[in-house]
């Protein structure tokens, strides 16, 4: 916690609020940054789509890396998930934690988003297993000539599924009976492009058991069997500090922005998936850059 006016708070210490926090740090301004420890890094088995790894990296240590290389400029993430985000009268803005309030001129959120998971057990040991996979602009390169399910309701799923046609030599869409809803003519560029869709909705998913990927029992009592399952639920974009602010969102979720990551909030920057839809480390990195030094240019 801190009495003094900070130039910068950064709440969220994932890929975006970490490369903000080199920004700051180099730039010599006086930045905290609050973490709740929830970064997706943590879920990456291993990214190969970084620029500058060309044999890929751990997310868990590539988070430590980014740690690592904040804390040289003096910057140390702290444990403490943001309840409050609150404008004071003299412009600045206050944040609020169990474990206490800071107080800052510029803040930037890079609280990122979460995935809607679907009800497997055994997720976390089914991700690191590549039998599940959320993103596969990061890794449907992996799924080549596999056999690939992707869980999705109406367009989403379906653009999804189009989408790992790209790599897969097999692709299944558990549409959970949504197919109907959809626009013909998307339905039939699918059917040409040879995607099968599910009979009908997923009764139990089950991933790694008896030395099956990932086994789909359908309501009709059918089996399938697959390599790889993508789920397409759906993303929570982390936004409601901002928007409890008054900030603008999207109806999904993400925030608008300027050319700067300001959002519509003067004073208020927003960095990594919480603000838009690429949803990668290297975006992130981007975004983070160009709010840190709009926010320095401005101090
Ligand atoms: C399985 C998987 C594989 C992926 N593979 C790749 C890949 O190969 N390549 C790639 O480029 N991208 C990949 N991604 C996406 C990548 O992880 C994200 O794009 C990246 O982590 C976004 O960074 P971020 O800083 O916006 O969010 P995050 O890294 O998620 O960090 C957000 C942080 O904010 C914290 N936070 C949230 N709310 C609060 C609060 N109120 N107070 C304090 N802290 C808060 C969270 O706890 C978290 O630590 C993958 C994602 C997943 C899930």
């Amino acid at each position: 916690m801190t009495d003094q006016l900070l130039d910068c708070l950064i709440i969220g210490g994932g890929a975006a609020g970490l490369t903000a926090a080199v920004y700051m740090g180099r730039y010599k301004r006086r930045t905290v940054v609050l973490d709740a420890g929830g970064s997706r890094l943590k879920l990456i088995p291993v990214t190969r789509n970084l620029p500058g790894f060309p044999d890929g990296i751990e997310g868990p240590e590539l988070l430590r890396r980014l740690q690592q290389q904040a804390a040289r400029y003096g910057i140390v993430p702290q444990d403490a998930r943001v309840e409050r985000l609150v404008r004071l009268d003299d412009g600045s803005f206050r944040a609020e934690s169990a474990q206490g309030a800071w107080r800052a001129r510029f803040v930037l959120l890079a609280t990122g988003a979460s995935d809607v998971e679907p009800e497997i057990e055994g997720i976390p040991a089914a991700l690191k297993a590549g039998h599940v996979r959320y993103c596969p602009i990061c890794d449907g390169y992996e799924t080549e000539g596999q056999r690939v399910a992707v869980l999705g309701r109406g367009g989403h799923g379906l653009r999804e599924s189009l989408f790992v046609t790209n790599w897969a030599s097999e692709v299944t869409w558990l549409a959970m009976a949504t197919h109907h809803e959809v626009d013909p003519s998307e339905l039939a560029s699918l059917r040409a492009a040879g995607v099968r869709i599910a009979a009908s909705p997923p009764h139990r998913i089950e991933c790694g058991v008896d030395g099956v990927g990932v086994r789909v029992e359908l309501q009709n009592g059918q089996v399938l069997e697959f390599d790889t399952l993508y789920p397409a639920l759906g993303l929570h974009h982390a936004c409601e500090l901002a928007t409890a602010l008054g900030a603008r969102a999207r109806d999904n979720g993400q925030l608008e922005v300027d050319s700067h990551q300001q959002t519509t909030v003067d004073g208020l920057y927003v960095a990594g998936d919480v603000a838009v839809d690429l949803n990668q480390i290297s975006v992130a990195a981007g975004h983070a850059a160009i709010a840190a030094t709009a926010i320095h240019n401005r101090l």
